[in-house]
């Protein structure tokens, strides 16, 4: 892509407009239509974004969201950020993603108790896959909750012909360069089909501006922008992830599954549903194989990374927030790890990787 890519940046610099340029506009464009909703609002990172949706709601001290436990910190940071509480929800062991179930209890539990007033739903797109949303929507329209949809790692999946950024009443998507859609720095989306929306996100990414006067602020807001620079190496880079990108990758998860499936537990796609693999993610017996098997991968020089080792509900900054219980997370913490994953890598490195993890599998179990 560097010949494109270069041309991009060029014509940003050509033009001097690194703030809110055209291809800001453009690639705002493309990436509704690519999603399947009315509008993209870009900022400047899947943070800001959450944040963005959060604060357009009003959501604040005395609000409870709910959130999937076993995700970045920043998918619980954002509530703290706006003054509301986070209350993690368990997930789903194989899926990763968050269990309806564990959700309907947390907000009846959260009713019963009366400390705060439930107002919203953070369901997370982990590791590329979206979330279970046929159970997750009829819940939030039961409960009067509006649905934020975390895709920051899910952009690009989808359910059936309908794709991550499409299933909350906002989503939010990040553009970190590690992402299944990078930049070269930091970048984020906000997508929503709401009209009533769309106005006060806008103002809200740029210090709450008036829609005609960037110096008539109307209400408090932040300075979250995509720089010009960013949308133009995303517009080159949507279309390979559009062509190519997003099968390549694909094939390489259906490679590593093939090749595994008998030694480790293997991520699990939901029938009906398509993974934009942010993340291929295998479960070992115990913290003590997946430790020893992540030490002997660097050894060999693959590095395998643990996402996540430690529930949200656990991190330092949320200590003062009542206990909560999500044993399916806390077991997921101690098992997991991440094997190299992109749409470039080659077959056979996939394949030595497999064998490699195979034959330490073995080893160990004698
Ligand atoms: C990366 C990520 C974010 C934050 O995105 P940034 O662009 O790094 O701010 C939020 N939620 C999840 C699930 C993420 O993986």
């Amino acid at each position: 892509m560097k010949p494109k890519i270069d041309a991009a940046v060029a014509g940003v610099l050509e033009s001097s407009r690194y703030i809110m340029g055209t291809p800001v506009a453009e690639l705002e464009q493309q990436l509704a239509d690519y999603a399947g909703v009315k509008y993209c609002i870009s900022c400047g990172n899947g943070t800001d974004a959450l944040q963005l949706a959060l604060m357009a709601w009003d959501i604040g001290p005395g609000d409870l969201v709910f959130v999937s436990d076993f995700s970045f910190f920043a998918s619980a940071e954002v509530i703290a950020l706006v003054g509301a509480t986070p209350v993690f929800v368990d997930v789903d062991a194989d899926t990763f993603n968050m269990d309806a179930a564990a959700l309907e209890r947390a907000v009846k539990q959260a009713k019963r108790e009366g400390k705060g007033k439930p107002k919203a739903v953070i369901s997370v797109d982990l590791f590329g896959q979206p979330a279970d949303y046929a159970a997750i929507r009829p819940l939030c329209e039961k409960y009067g909750l509006k649905l934020l949809e975390d895709a920051a790692q899910g952009f690009g999946g989808r359910i059936g012909s309908q794709k991550a950024g499409s299933f909350g009443d906002i989503a939010a998507t990040s553009f970190f360069p590690s992402k299944p859609l990078g930049c070269y720095g930091d970048g984020g989306a906000v997508f929503t089909d709401h009209d009533e929306c769309v106005e006060i996100v806008k103002s809200l990414r740029v210090h709450g501006k008036s829609p005609s006067d960037k110096y008539d602020n109307i209400r408090i807001g932040i300075n979250s922008r995509l720089d010009s620079l960013q949308a133009a190496i995303l517009q080159v880079k949507l279309q390979a992830f559009r062509d190519y990108e997003l099968e390549q990758v694909n094939s390489v998860a259906d490679t590593y599954s093939a090749l595994l499936k008998d030694a480790v537990k293997i991520p699990k796609i939901k029938s009906g549903f398509y993974s934009s693999w942010a993340q291929y993610t295998i479960m070992l017996e115990s913290q003590i194989q997946r430790d020893s098997l992540q030490r002997y991968l660097k050894e060999q020089g693959i590095p395998a990374m643990i996402f996540y080792p430690k529930p949200l509900h656990k991190q330092k900054a949320f200590e003062n927030l009542p206990q909560a219980r999500c044993p399916v997370t806390e077991e997921l913490c101690g098992r997991v790890l991440s094997l190299p994953m992109h749409p470039y890598l080659r077959e056979d490195t996939v394949e030595q990787i497999a064998k490699i993890i195979i034959q330490y599998i073995g080893k160990m179990k004698k």
